[in-house]
């Protein structure tokens, strides 16, 4: 089985430590913040990292875990000059292992051009970075709308009760923006009220599932490149 546990970081960013229940194997997505990371480890040593694309919240912690733990690194082979400390470079389709746990690689670009996610079939665990939030997309900030639709696209293969760790919470903003384009969207309303329960109660609202992003999702939901484009202008703008 794997563990995953939700790490706080800087304002709004999430940290994923993942380990196999196993073999006791440790593995970090986007570690931000070394410090966030070292203090849940607790004295345990840290095997891998797996990035998910070049952002400072998501690498910053990197170099300083590697000069701690004797951990191996993952990331884009497309990415080569903006990802510190990589010892693997994977590519699309690549499977990688935590502990006895695999995982696969899929390349999703949008967001960033040298975006990938993690997809850890067995445990239905989606780790997708700033590609996918709980209402929401990533910004495209180097990628087109069309890009960000194919990468979309390619998660609708997976489970539909695939758990989607998203790397920010953006929920809230994400729902009331939803709500501007689609007033009245019941789906949309159920999962704002459900957001609003887990924030009262200071839980995250990550992870969500496929399904659930299928249905209150209207980034995800849209069925066309125009759609999302219309619908990411509108939000940067928001
Ligand atoms: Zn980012
Ligand atoms: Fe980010």
């Amino acid at each position: 089985m794997l563990n995953v546990n939700i790490l706080n970081a800087f304002e709004d960013n999430y940290i994923f430590l993942l380990e196999c229940s196993k073999t006791a194997e440790i593995a970090v997505v986007d570690p931000g913040d070394a410090d966030v990371v070292i203090k849940a480890l607790n004295g345990r040593e840290l095997d891998k990292i797996l990035l998910t694309h070049h952002h400072y919240d998501h690498v910053g912690g990197v170099d300083r875990l590697c000069e701690i733990y004797n951990c191996d690194v993952y990331g884009y082979k497309g990415d080569k000059h903006r990802l510190p400390s990589v010892t693997h470079w994977v590519d699309d389709g690549d499977l990688l292992k935590v502990g006895d746990r695999s995982a696969k690689v899929i390349f999703v670009p949008g967001h960033t051009l040298g975006h990938v996610s993690y997809y850890f079939a067995g445990d239905e665990a989606l780790f997708c970075g700033d590609t996918l939030f709980v209402g929401g997309c990533g910004r495209l900030f180097e990628g087109s709308a069309e890009d960000m639709f194919n990468s979309l696209v390619k998660y609708k293969s997976l489970a539909l009760s695939a758990k989607v760790y998203c790397a920010h919470e953006y929920t809230l903003s994400n729902y009331e923006f939803a709500l501007k384009m689609f007033p009245d969207d019941r789906s949309v309303l159920e999962a704002k009220k459900r957001a609003i329960a887990l924030r009262a109660k200071g839980l995250p609202t990550v992870p969500t599932t496929l399904g659930n992003e299928a249905l209150s999702n209207v980034f995800y939901r849209a069925k066309t490149v125009e759609d999302l484009a219309r619908l990411r202008c509108a939000k940067d703008k928001f």
